[in-house]
């Protein structure tokens, strides 16, 4: 078999990956952490795939929180408003951003969106990115937290293939773990190589739809009930 072609760092063509535009989104996000902070409001980034059960999982933990905490979502996506939707039929505030073109939210985004926001009446934004593994790894928004959320459905690669993910984030989700035995794919195998890439993430498995490892999940993205 021929060996892999391997792209030097800067030789695909993307001018997102321009230094400075990286330096500018790293200054709007630690802009957008010291409002939070002022605001006395924790944020966390949540990446995963489309069909990860992202928005699933926020379902699940706004249930759970909204005694405790005054919520909204930030809902990235490319072009549609279902999860923003799905959020308000919850009774959770939520605003959506529309990307257009771009795979991943930036700082500047969530700036815009922030200012939308009613800030003194919120106490925890999920910020909902768009589905996809591997730039938003580059674009820290000014969140609390990461966290990057897998389902078993996904195949046994999730992991492996997106090690830069699950560097930036503090926890990983391994979902739809009602379906794992459907699936046959080995979320030990899925755990063990999360934390050989990032020995110090958090793994926690849940199902939406069960309602297991919300809890856990709570208790791993240093909430309280
Ligand atoms: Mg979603
Ligand atoms: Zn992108």
């Amino acid at each position: 078999m021929p060996e892999p072609i391997v792209a030097e760092e800067g030789e695909v063509f993307d001018i997102e990956l321009e230094e400075d535009v990286l330096r500018r989104n790293r200054e709007i996000a630690d802009s957008n952490r010291r409002l939070l902070d002022e605001k006395g409001i924790v944020a966390i980034d949540v990446m995963g795939s489309v069909g990860s059960g992202k928005t699933a999982i926020l379902e699940s933990l706004s249930e759970a929180l909204k005694g405790k905490y005054r919520i909204a979502v930030i809902a990235g996506d490319v072009t549609t408003s279902i999860d923003a939707e799905r959020m308000r039929k919850r009774g959770i505030a939520s605003i959506q951003v529309n990307t257009g073109k771009e795979c991943h939210l930036d700082a500047n985004l969530v700036a815009k969106a922030l200012k939308a926001l009613d800030l003194n009446s919120l106490d925890l934004i999920f910020i909902e990115n768009v589905g996809n593994l591997i730039c938003p790894a580059e674009f820290p928004l000014g969140a609390h937290k990461r966290m990057v959320v897998v389902s078993v459905t996904e195949g046994e690669y999730m992991v492996s293939k997106h090690p830069f993910m699950f560097m930036a984030s503090q926890v990983a989700v391994i979902n739809k773990m009602d379906m794992a035995k459907y699936m046959g794919v080995d979320p030990d195998s899925l755990e063990r190589e999360a934390k050989r890439i990032n020995p110090k993430i958090t793994v926690v498995r849940t199902s939406a739809k069960t309602g297991e490892g919300i809890e856990e999940l709570i208790g791993a993205l240093g909430l309280k009930r």
